[in-house]
């Protein structure tokens, strides 16, 4: 009868506990070693360490195939998973429970029907993945600081954010942003050809042998390319990656706006602006011109 309380997670009080427990020097390290949190405010910090405190007493953290899961693991998870609801509150979060941690990459089993009935099953070897209302999976060593531009972490937890209300579309709820969906869908539509044509543009003039060695991507660089393609790929303002839908556009677009916020607000000014009114935080500005 109270199933209404599930997932809401933990009391207020279960909340206070775990911030008073939270050390203060491994806070400390773990604020410094991420450096796309760099220029919050004090203000923003304490409401940072509110949200992880809700988010490590909320979730429950699973180590699969033996992997223990420490304070500084959950800790590092926790906050990237909640610089993206700085401003929007915990409740974007209720309604699951679980993160998984894998050693390594791990496989996904992906049974799909086609056309004629038949179904196949596609193992994918996978570094993270978002459960639409059930736990987050994600491989810990891409969990962890010094990914460069990219970020594991945001990138599933985008999804989530764009499942809490409705399917994975690229278009999260956008209740009191004063952004019309159309708006954002035709934003979000725009950047997403320009980048297309930029990869489209970019694999013309790649050798053939070199696009035959690179796999299709199952994640931002994973399986890496081969060098050369990386090194065409590296200009480009996001990961190819983000092509494969809206969805992963929104998700990779996230990582950008947190960790590489200068360039996706240079390629992209207006898609930045609505990210930045849906996220309420103006990374590029925090992080000003010395941002990596
Ligand atoms: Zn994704």
């Amino acid at each position: 009868m109270f199933s209404w309380f599930w997932g809401r997670g933990a009391s207020r009080r279960a909340v206070a506990k775990v911030a008073a427990a939270i050390d203060e020097t491994l806070w400390q390290q773990h604020i410094a070693a991420l450096p796309f949190l760099r220029g919050l405010t004090n203000q923003e910090l304490a409401t940072l360490r509110q949200h992880c405190a809700w988010f490590l007493a909320s979730k429950s953290f699973h180590g699969a195939h033996g992997l223990q899961v420490d304070d500084g693991m959950a800790l590092t998870i926790a906050l990237q998973a909640c610089l993206p609801i700085l401003h929007l509150g915990t409740a974007w979060y209720e309604g699951w429970s679980g993160i998984v941690v894998y050693p390594e990459v791990f496989i996904t089993h992906e049974r799909m029907q086609d056309e004629a009935g038949l179904v196949h099953q596609n193992d994918e070897p996978t570094l993270g993945l978002a459960i639409d209302g059930g736990p987050v999976l994600l491989s810990w060593p891409q969990s962890q600081p010094g990914q460069g531009a990219m970020n594991l972490v945001i990138h599933e937890f985008a999804h989530k954010l764009d499942m809490a209300h409705g399917e994975a579309d690229g278009m999260p709820h956008l209740g009191g942003t004063g952004i019309a969906p159309e708006r954002w869908r035709g934003t979000l539509e725009q950047a997403w050809r320009r980048l297309a044509r930029a990869i489209e543009l970019l694999e013309s003039a790649m050798p053939d042998e070199a696009l035959a060695e690179a796999d299709a991507p199952s994640w931002p660089g994973y399986p890496p390319y081969p060098p050369q393609v990386q090194a065409l790929y590296d200009g480009l303002p996001l990961d190819p990656y983000a092509a494969s839908d809206e969805a992963e556009f929104f998700a990779v677009s996230s990582e950008t706006f947190f960790v590489d916020p200068l360039r996706l607000r240079q390629w992209q000014p207006q898609w930045y602006a609505l990210l930045a009114a849906f996220y309420r935080q103006d990374p590029a500005a925090r992080l000003g011109s010395g941002s990596e």
